[in-house]
């Protein structure tokens, strides 16, 4: 089995929150042509060692990336790594958070933003700074011009392994809180984005997951227990059979070896099971 995978970690989107607002996702749920469970984070429920997490099937106490404020070199097995040691290839377009963990290479503020290199774990890449990120000024890039470049990266590059990043929901979630209405739209946005993206991938060959790090609660903050960090949506399109019965709740630490699976690529020892 050699499919290839397109991962979409829409940051901050926690279940509720997607579940209600992403009319898009879910009618491709009512109608059949997608599958969606709840997936539980690993904690602490923070955006770097999620993604940490999710890219190697471990607690970040085992990978050790523990907090936003420690981001480093991945030093452990991971999708990028085992992807390319395996002569796939990887792309992202992601928020330099992902530069720092994957790319063996010092961030070049005029030039890392478009990174082309088949030695480093992501090869072909289009990052975001969000340099200047504050409650007063957002720094979010819209959802359908990031649709946009994973499009144009997929089409170049072919790669078997492509996640898409989104961060404006968690952005707008900081600043408004879990509970606002600029937060749900922001939510739906994605959504919005996806609907008009997910059909050409789909056409371009791709397996899709759309899944969140972690969501937001109403005092504009996550990293704790609360269920409304902890649960997240986790969405998938493609054509894998023995799939989890409806309801089952998830673990975010199986999302790597299913990528992984999915790309007959084999999971490193440490890596949590597969979901399917
Ligand atoms: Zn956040």
């Amino acid at each position: 089995m050699s499919n290839k995978v397109i991962l979409v970690i829409m940051d901050g989107a926690g279940y509720e929150a997607s579940v209600s607002q992403c009319g898009y996702l879910e009618g491709a749920v009512e109608l059949g042509q997608a599958k969606r469970w709840k997936m539980i984070t690993a904690t602490p429920s923070l955006s770097g060692p999620m993604y940490e997490t999710i890219h190697t099937g471990l607690w970040p106490h085992e990978h050790g990336i523990v907090s936003n404020e420690g981001m480093r070199l991945s030093s452990s097995p991971n999708i990028f790594s085992l992807a390319r040691a395996a002569g796939k290839t990887t792309a992202a377009v992601a928020q330099s958070y992902y530069h720092a963990l994957y790319v063996n290479q010092p961030w070049d503020r005029l030039r890392s933003v478009e990174h082309h290199d088949a030695d480093t774990d992501i090869q072909h890449a289009r990052f975001y700074s969000m340099e200047g990120y504050g409650a007063t000024n957002a720094m979010a890039p819209a959802e359908i011009d990031l649709c946009a470049q994973m499009t144009i990266l997929a089409e170049a590059h072919d790669p078997d392994y492509l996640l898409l990043h989104t961060c404006a929901a968690d952005t707008l979630g900081h600043t408004f809180g879990g509970d606002s209405a600029e937060y749900r739209w922001q939510v739906w946005m994605i959504d919005n984005a996806l609907s008009r993206a997910i059909p050409t991938w789909r056409e371009l060959g791709y397996e899709i997951i759309v899944t969140a790090d972690h969501g937001m609660n109403a005092e504009r903050h996550h990293g704790g227990m609360e269920k409304i960090m902890r649960e997240v949506p986790f969405y998938y399109f493609g054509d894998a059979t023995d799939l989890p019965s409806d309801g089952t709740e998830l673990t975010q630490l199986g999302i790597a070896s299913t990528v992984l699976g999915r790309m007959g690529v084999a999971p490193a020892t440490g890596m949590r099971p597969a979901l399917f």
